[in-house]
């Protein structure tokens, strides 16, 4: 999952809407002086603000009350209620000093508001305070997101961990129940790793491991899911895949990390795995635990049977 770039390395951009040239140049002006950002964009009124906006990345919004065709109120609106324009403040350019006015455009989603004629230093003062607090919400943000991923993911493979594979396994359970599709998992181990370890080192194992990890997974649609279960075991979702496409998939797999080389110093090292495949529906699977049980009885065949095998569940 790529990580963006921090929100302060980004250029910043306002976006003055208002139908009066003369206000927009002098907004314009004001702002240029100010430094506060690197782009400056003008509309003349909603229907334009809000193509612009949706082709546009746009830090702050001022925004006129009175305009011809979209208001500022039905801007506001439409802004509030997209989710990627959500997030930008807006402040609104009053003409009039009508405190009910005011206190519905701040219910309505207005950051701030501004009464016309308007002073520069004032405007420039609030236009800074909410860029600053866009700025930190941003970090917020991504800050979160960076979280999760670290949560979700396993850090030697960058796999999904097992923790996130259990969750998406239970919606992905209801999912096929509710919509009558089937769901196959597969378990994979690496066979003898511990004497990939024992041979070339602790190190080099994890780079067998993390080998064996994008290989696999390089092979999945995107709407399938691999994660790391333990040590060097791993677990497969096939949404709406049936038993026989699984064991397909699985065989692919196994070939795949069969015909792996790897260079020096594990140049002479061939890996193989074993794979268990089951499926539900099937009687007697009513739970996620119980397919992961299924899979588990049917890898620990492909092991007692000599390994570098895939191996179906016995109730197919
Ligand atoms: P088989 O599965 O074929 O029965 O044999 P195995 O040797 O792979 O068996 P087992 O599952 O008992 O051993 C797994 C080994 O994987 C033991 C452990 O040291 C190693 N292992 C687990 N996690 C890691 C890891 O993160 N890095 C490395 N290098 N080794 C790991
Ligand atoms: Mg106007
Ligand atoms: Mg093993
Ligand atoms: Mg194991």
């Amino acid at each position: 999952m790529p990580v963006a770039s921090p929100p302060e390395a980004m250029s910043k951009s306002v976006l003055i809407i208002d139908d009066s040239d003369t206000i927009r140049e002098q907004i314009s002006r004001t702002l240029a002086q100010a430094a506060l950002f690197d782009h400056i964009h003008q509309a003349g009124d909603g229907i334009e603000a809000f193509k612009l906006l949706l082709g546009t990345r746009v830090d702050l919004i001022l925004c006129d009350l009175e305009m011809p065709r979209m208001d500022g109120i039905k801007l506001l609106g439409m802004v509030t209620s997209r989710e990627e324009l959500r997030d930008i403040p807006v402040i609104m350019l009053t003409g009039r000093e009508d405190r009910e006015l005011k206190i519905r455009l701040l219910s309505e989603g207005a950051s701030d508001y501004v009464t016309k004629p308007f002073d520069s230093g004032e405007l420039v003062a609030r236009a800074r305070v909410h860029l600053k607090i866009k700025a930190l919400q941003d970090e917020l943000r991504q800050s979160n997101e960076m979280l999760k991923h670290l949560s979700n993911t396993d850090p030697l493979t960058q796999l999904y961990n097992r923790r996130y594979m259990m969750d998406m396994l239970d919606k992905e359970l209801q999912r096929a129940r509710r919509k009558g599709t089937r769901l196959s998992l597969i378990l994979m181990d690496i066979d003898h790793f511990k004497k990939v370890n024992d041979l070339y080192g602790h190190q080099n194992g994890d780079q067998v491991l993390a080998t064996v990890a994008r290989e696999a997974a390089s092979d999945l649609r995107a709407y399938d899911f691999i994660a790391r279960y333990g040590g060097e075991e791993f677990v497969i979702a096939l949404p709406e895949t049936g038993h026989d496409d699984a064991l397909m998939i699985a065989e692919r797999i196994r070939h795949r990390i069969q015909s792996l080389r790897f260079s020096a110093p594990l140049g002479t090292l061939r890996t193989t795995i074993s794979l268990g495949v089951a499926t539900y529906p099937v009687d007697g699977i009513a739970s996620v635990d119980d397919l992961i049980r299924e899979a588990d009885a049917a890898l620990y065949r492909a092991k007692a049977d000599g390994r570098n095998r895939v191996v179906s569940m016995t109730r197919s």
